[in-house]
């Protein structure tokens, strides 16, 4: 028995506590509240030390024993252990003592945080005998799945609104991944494959295997912790879909307090959204418990989600952490992108570039004090959403092979600059 659920004991309903067997499902048969992995954290706490995820590989498995999978992973062995940067030239323009990035652009294998989950979504769909895997995303899951399955040798079939940047398309048809292409919106998207899920009996990864996929974000909030000297950041800024990763940084911190691993302390989780899908944030600036559905229209297409599944609970996070959330602008995500880029050389995507944007609003509004430790969790490359800066970063100074020409150039831009 032991074998086959590794440090799991069982999934239990969030909201009426009803456990069920560790298998693909993901609603209560009683009251459809979502489940969730409970954990054997005695047991966990009598295998795991720092000195023993220290000597492991620099990737997000070594927190194993806090990832939901009976055996060793079988899909992603390289993913995580992103580095967290010092952005001591961002830190100062937004006016903040201490800042760090928490940079997943450059996750393996599809840069973005998607590969977390995904990894572990995949592995445990393996071991539980799926060899057809499938996801509704918003872009970033579909690369994952479509390159995490072709590398696992896994069938796959990823369904996407159908009008995503191309970035994001040719990123998930490259590896050979059926790509389904639905005109709708990801909510449209989702409810066609809560359906698909019950009749074709596929691993789902945020719908059947949801419980075990969200898990993996949790792998961020440990990472941090570790780069940072074992210790929890007392601000931590989290972009917002579905409103999962920023429970999961939450439940991160939680289990690593209460595991004794780092000393327990407060914090604030953030949660930063797109104006033109801000279902969650406009919530939590009203006090709210409830968030109301919203139709998406931004260009932070990774995020736009109009239903979060987990906007409750991340609402519930941020009041019981005190923390704030905010919105900002298609302009202001645009100027989000570019100061990350200009100051640190990190080229995020339009997620990203919410991220910066609503820090600076909270720094300039009070809300993160400056002389307090800053996490910013940037959550996917730049280079896969082009067209939304495309026109907006200025445009290459044209000139013939000459160098008279380049001193021409540079005399005309010394008497009057170009502001790109
Ligand atoms: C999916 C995604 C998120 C957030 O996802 P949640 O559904 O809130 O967990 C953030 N950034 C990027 C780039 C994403 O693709």
């Amino acid at each position: 028995m032991e074998k086959q659920v590794g440090f799991m004991k069982a999934l239990k309903c969030r909201e009426c506590a009803r456990e069920y067997p560790l298998a693909a499902t993901h609603v209560c048969e009683f009251d459809f509240g979502p489940l969730e992995v409970v954990y054997d954290y005695a047991r966990i706490g009598s295998s795991i030390t720092r000195e023993k995820i220290m000597s492991r590989p620099q990737t997000m498995w070594r927190y194993r024993e806090l990832l939901p999978i009976a055996n060793e992973p079988t899909v992603g062995f390289q993913v995580g252990y992103t580095p967290l940067v010092k952005a001591t030239r961002l830190a100062k323009k937004l006016g903040l003592r201490e800042l760090w990035i928490k940079n997943d652009t450059v996750n393996y294998p599809t840069l973005s945080f998607k590969d977390r989950v995904v990894s572990v979504a995949l592995s445990r769909a393996r071991e539980l005998g799926f060899t057809t895997v499938a996801c509704a995303s918003t872009g970033n899951l579909a690369n994952s799945v479509a390159a995490n399955a072709a590398s696992a040798g896994l069938k796959s079939y990823v369904f996407i609104p159908a009008d995503l940047e191309q970035g994001k398309v040719i990123n998930s048809l490259v590896y050979g991944a059926n790509v389904i292409g639905i005109r709708g919106h990801y909510d449209e998207v989702n409810r066609l494959c809560a359906e698909i899920a019950g009749k074709f009996g596929w691993a789902f990864v945020n719908v059947n295997m949801r419980p075990y996929y969200a898990e993996g974000s949790k792998s961020m909030g440990f990472e941090i912790m570790e780069q940072l000297g074992w210790q929890i950041p007392q601000h931590t800024v989290v972009c917002m879909a579905s409103g999962s990763l920023l429970t999961k940084i939450h439940k991160s911190y939680q289990e690593f307090s209460k595991l004794g691993l780092v000393k327990d302390a407060s914090y604030k989780v953030h949660g930063a959204q797109a104006t033109g899908c801000s279902p969650i944030s406009t919530a939590q600036k009203a006090g709210l418990d409830f968030f109301k559905p919203v139709k998406p229209d931004t260009i932070a297409k990774s995020l736009a989600i109009g239903t979060p599944a987990d906007g409750f609970y991340a609402l519930k996070v941020m009041k019981e952490t005190g923390a704030a959330s905010d919105d900002v602008t298609d302009d202001e995500i645009r100027e989000g992108i570019r100061l990350l880029a200009e100051c640190e050389g990190i080229f995020a995507e339009t997620a990203g570039g919410v991220t910066v944007g609503v820090a600076k609003k909270l720094v300039a509004s009070g809300k993160i004090p400056a002389n307090e430790s800053v996490v910013l969790c940037i959550t996917g490359h730049g280079l896969k959403t082009l067209d939304a800066v495309v026109g907006h970063v200025g445009r290459p100074r044209e000139i013939r092979p000459s160098l008279r020409e380049f001193e021409a150039l540079l005399d005309a831009e010394a008497k009057s600059p170009i502001v790109s």
